[in-house]
């Protein structure tokens, strides 16, 4: 889960890493107010989960006689398509150097890894791939808990030790949360000492029960929906909706789509034993996606019964196309109801999964 601009500097703050003076707002009339809080002179920063945000007007500047209007062009924008409905109001900052710094895990080297760059203020992507030499990346031994000094030495090099006191208290930020990254981008040399311009925290999703968070709120309406039934359910971006029981089957089902170049739309394994209404429930989430064509749905009767599997498809009665295969207990009259309703069946996989890309063709 990703947490907020303000909530990742709140973060920071409670570990001591210093942080722009900054108020939240929530409508454009409290703005003023908030200015007079924080700063003569304040950016209006919009609080949406996008990258480059600045490039995407999303930041502007603003002091007491523009920041009324300010504050309401911004609360009237889209950026990058999405509404503004939170405003950080924070004071400028007189730069004189961006610096880049990050806390990731490298999942082959099974380890966190440091980022550090003389460089910031940029998209760490573009500079990784035009400057690479300009990247730092120094690997952390996972039993650490908190930063020894030769490795916090390691990562800033010659630049200025007060950064080196950030980076430690980064590592304790991205260790007590659980966090799966934590940036800084940019950390910013400033007359009044090194400050965190910007931040970036997200969370492990399988720690929220140990942070206390009880909803995921990154999830979307149908995610949501899948966690409540208990489905593995991943959202793709293809027109060919998937319904299996079991991850593997329901990945060979996507290894198959991919196979004769169709593209899947989703992955949901309703898991063993499911009856008509887990079924019905699964056939409408894929059906509510956008962009879904027709729905294959893949399913193993062990002790999954094929009559409920046919059941729970028929009571769904969405409208796209539904592919089925399924094979095992009580397969007969599960193709016997299926058929009855004029529902296509299909005896192997390879053919319900090809008839499926037909139907996109
Ligand atoms: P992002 O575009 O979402 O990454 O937002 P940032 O907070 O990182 O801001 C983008 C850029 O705005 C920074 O890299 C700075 O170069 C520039 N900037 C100029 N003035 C300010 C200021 O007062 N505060 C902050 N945070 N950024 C500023
Ligand atoms: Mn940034």
């Amino acid at each position: 889960m990703k947490f907020r601009e303000y909530e990742a500097k709140q973060i920071f703050r409670d570990a001591g890493i210093p942080t722009p003076n900054s108020e939240l707002i929530v409508s454009a009339e409290e703005a003023a107010e908030a200015l007079s809080r924080v700063a003569e002179k304040v950016v209006l920063k919009a609080q949406v989960d996008v990258g480059g945000r600045g490039k995407a007007g999303g930041i502007l500047p603003a002091t007491a006689e523009t920041v009324d209007a300010t504050a309401k062009e911004l609360f009237g924008k889209l950026i990058k398509g999405l509404p503004v409905e939170k405003v950080l109001v924070e004071e400028a900052l007189e730069i004189s150097h961006e610096y880049y710094i990050s806390i990731t895990i490298d999942r082959s080297k099974k380890r966190p890894v440091i980022l550090f760059s003389e460089e910031g203020g940029v998209e760490i992507e573009t500079l990784a791939k035009e400057r690479p030499e300009a990247l730092r990346r120094i690997y952390v031994d996972p039993s650490f808990t908190t930063l020894p000094d030769f490795v916090v030495r390691n990562v800033i090099g010659t630049a200025p030790k007060e950064i080196g006191a950030i980076v430690k208290k980064l590592f304790d930020v991205f260790i007590k949360k659980d966090a799966i990254l934590v940036e800084i981008n940019p950390l910013v040399a400033t007359p009044k000492g090194i400050i965190a311009a910007d931040g970036k925290v997200i969370l492990d999703d399988n720690a929220l029960a140990r942070q206390g968070i009880s909803e995921n709120r990154d999830l979307t309406e149908r995610e949501k929906e899948a966690e409540k039934h208990g489905f593995s359910y991943v959202e793709l971006d293809g027109e060919i909706g998937v319904i299996g029981n079991g991850a593997g089957l329901t990945m060979a089902t996507l290894d198959i789509i991919a196979y004769y170049e169709g593209k899947a739309a989703n992955f949901l394994d309703v898991g063993g034993g499911a009856d008509a209404e887990r079924v019905c429930h699964a056939v409408k989430l894929v059906s509510s996606m956008p962009g879904v064509k027709v729905i294959v749905v893949n399913l193993l009767g062990g002790i999954t019964r094929c009559d409920e599997v046919a059941k729970g498809i028929i009571e769904a009665g969405v409208e796209q196309k539904i592919i089925v295969r399924i094979a095992g207990t009580n397969e007969a009259e599960g193709k016997r109801l299926l058929e009855e309703n004029n529902y296509l069946m299909l005896p192997t996989m390879d053919e319900a999964i090809r008839a499926a890309v037909e139907v996109c063709r």
